[in-house]
């Protein structure tokens, strides 16, 4: 028996998409994962009537799902539709032409009006990590982390989200994914960097949003929420109500299911890409700065991590060509960046001490900090929502990987609070010299 909390999870719906493998045309599987999807889910059931009662056993909750429920029984034909138009772009990329397809794909994301889903801005401001495997380079220059060099287009290679030949910068949201991304065996075959958005330059920046935000609602916001008595209906004139958004967060996750569906072989040609990649394409063209969608390594060994936690992002960002720079030095000036090449022994509290440091100082201060003080309010809850999991037995911040990303946010810590203070500083000399 199966609920829509269960159905919604990005492993369930893994488990629908590998069901597929075996069939020999890529049109044919996408065909078959939609039969899954829609036949599964005229099968859900109750909350109540599920395994996951144990966890969710609220009864608004129960109430909210059931509603929910109801919608998705009432809108199968927008669902198969749906599917139809994103699986018809494929078609359309393999029988007619790539120009055909993109544009139909766009058109698509226009009339469901999925293209107005960004990132807040807010929520980029945090420490974005970036490795690179061991070798032949300084692992203090930040630019041996920042895109592949346009002198070295060659080396772009094909990606789920990419563009052929464009060097983009990719980032993840922990030092966890950047390994995953990276299929590293260890934690030790890599060097580390942090590239940390300033807000000031990114608070109007538009990156398309393509997370699984039914199943963070169901399985994360909505549980937490209700425990906390917090009225969330899920229809009426409420500002909160979520029915008369329900139709376009399920086309969106379809898309991203689509988007997201698992390889079966990786030759010289990769069909599981090429939706994700027009995708990349179109966004581009429509003058987004880039994309943020969820990693779709296996996190398993993981366990215990904070349902909050955000740790499996990625984020794609757009590189501006240059004739005469090696790299898009513009987007480079938009951030702070951190690399390390040393790792001491570092323990949660050390981190979140530096951390009330600089939060301390800025209560003292009337200039605006928010480039330096919200990225570090980020890292503590990063911190708070992991710090009881642990992979294989071992707590995670004991790790190496674990300690990989306390270095790195305690450097950052230090770092903000040296500008934090410089500032105040600079404000006082400037008072002293007005009066
Ligand atoms: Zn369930």
């Amino acid at each position: 028996m199966t609920c829509p909390i269960c159905f919604f999870r990005d492993s369930y719906q893994r488990s629908l998409k590998v069901k597929t493998f075996g069939i020999d045309r890529f049109e044919s599987k996408l065909d078959h994962y939609k039969k899954l999807y829609v036949d599964e889910l005229k099968k859900l059931k109750s909350l109540n009537e599920c395994n996951c009662y144990n966890i969710y056993s609220n009864k608004s909750l129960c109430l909210w799902v059931d509603e929910f429920l109801s919608d998705v029984h009432l809108h199968i034909d927008l669902i198969e539709a749906t599917f139809n138009e994103i699986n018809l772009s494929y078609i359309k990329f393999i029988s007619e032409n790539q120009r055909v397809a993109i544009n139909s794909l766009y058109d698509f994301l226009e009339k469901s009006l999925l293209i107005d889903r960004t990132v807040d801005s807010s929520e980029l401001v945090k420490a974005m990590f970036r490795a690179r495997r061991k070798g032949r380079f300084d692992p203090k220059d930040i630019k041996e982390f920042y895109h592949v060099p346009f002198s070295k287009r060659h080396l772009v290679g094909s990606q789920r989200f990419s563009i052929p030949g464009l060097p983009l910068l990719y980032l993840g949201s922990s030092a966890l994914t950047v390994e995953k991304e990276l299929e590293a065996n260890s934690n030790s075959d890599l060097e580390y960097s942090i590239f940390l958005p300033s807000y000031s330059h990114f608070y109007n920046s538009r990156i398309f949003s393509l997370n699984n935000s039914i199943n963070s609602l169901l399985e994360n916001n909505l549980p937490g929420l209700m425990d906390a008595s917090v009225n969330l209906p899920y229809s009426g004139d409420d500002n909160y109500s979520y029915k008369p958004r329900f139709k376009q967060e399920v086309q969106a996750n379809i898309l991203l299911q689509i988007c997201s569906f698992p390889t079966e072989y990786k030759k010289s040609f990769i069909p599981e890409y090429i939706i994700p990649q027009m995708l990349t394409v179109a966004l581009q063209e429509k003058g987004f700065d880039g994309l943020s969608f969820p990693s779709t390594k296996c996190f398993e060994n993981l366990k215990d991590n904070h349902r909050f936690s955000s740790h499996h992002l990625n984020f794609v960002l757009f590189t501006e060509y240059s004739s005469t720079n090696d790299c898009d030095s513009k987007l480079l000036d938009k951030f702070y960046t951190f690399t390390l090449d040393k790792k001491d022994s570092v323990s949660k509290k050390e981190v979140l001490d530096a951390i009330e440091k600089v939060r301390k100082l800025n209560r003292n201060s009337d200039i605006n900090n928010t480039d330096f003080v919200m990225p570090l309010v980020r890292a503590k809850f990063q911190i708070e929502y992991l710090e009881n999991s642990s992979i294989d037995g071992v707590k995670y911040f004991d790790t190496a990987t674990g300690q990989t990303e306390l270095n790195l946010y305690l450097d950052m810590a230090n770092e903000m609070y040296n500008k934090v203070n410089a500032r105040l500083n600079g404000n006082r000399e400037k008072r002293d010299a007005t009066l």
